[in-house]
């Protein structure tokens, strides 16, 4: 069966540092509006809660590209920059891109980035070029809290698909039926029906 690579994200354990969001800069080059970021679900700015005490609430949702199933950014592209591998992660073909930006209001995640001095679109990449070595993508190794997890989201006995079941992980943004392959696990309040409505970052 093909293999489905895809992340799941505790966030119970993510404490927002924002190490992931640095090491994708770091190993694949990206400008740091690129790649995996890291949002505050709570109050209007980073790192301020939602409520008033001693009701507050508050938790971190890294976001990096979803590796959709079935991605509008694919369809949105007219020079077929954007394509689908066959293990699904979804990747820029930095040769092809024009940097029309055609494919970046297509994407429900706001995860594609126009670098204008490469004049490309750029965004997560799940370190494909780790994943093709054995390795697991950067953010995975980097994170200190060992929140993010890498694997077949595909094959129901792999380890990232028992998490899911067991923690009782869902993807984002649901509505936009583009099928993710990234799962979040909620939090201990059991966060992750707030956490569907994906907010700009701020
Ligand atoms: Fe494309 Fe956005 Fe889905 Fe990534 S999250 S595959 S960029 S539609």
């Amino acid at each position: 069966m093909a293999r489905r690579y895809g992340l799941v994200i505790d966030l119970e354990r993510c404490i927002g540092c924002n190490a992931c969001f640095i090491a994708c800069k770091v190993e694949n080059g990206l400008d740091l509006g690129s790649g995996i970021r890291v949002e505050t679900v709570g109050g209007p700015y980073r790192d301020t809660p939602s409520g008033k005490h001693p009701h507050l609430s508050m938790h971190y949702l890294p976001v990096p590209c979803m590796h959709c199933g079935e991605p509008p950014c694919v369809d949105a592209c007219p020079v077929e920059a954007l394509y689908k591998r066959k293990d699904r992660i979804v990747l820029v073909d930095e040769d092809k891109c024009d940097g029309c930006q055609a494919c970046i209001p297509a994407c429900p995640y706001d995860v594609l980035i126009y670098n204008s001095e490469k004049e490309i679109v750029q965004k997560c990449t799940l370190c494909a070029h780790r994943v093709d070595q054995g390795l697991e993508p950067f953010c995975v190794i980097c994170c200190e809290t060992e929140a993010i997890f890498f694997g077949d989201v595909g094959d129901p006995t792999s380890r990232v698909s028992q998490l899911v079941a067991d923690r009782g992980a869902a993807t984002i943004k649901p509505e936009a039926a583009t099928k993710p392959a990234i799962y979040y696990c909620p939090t201990k309040r059991g966060f992750i029906e707030e956490v569907s409505v994906l907010r700009a970052s701020e």
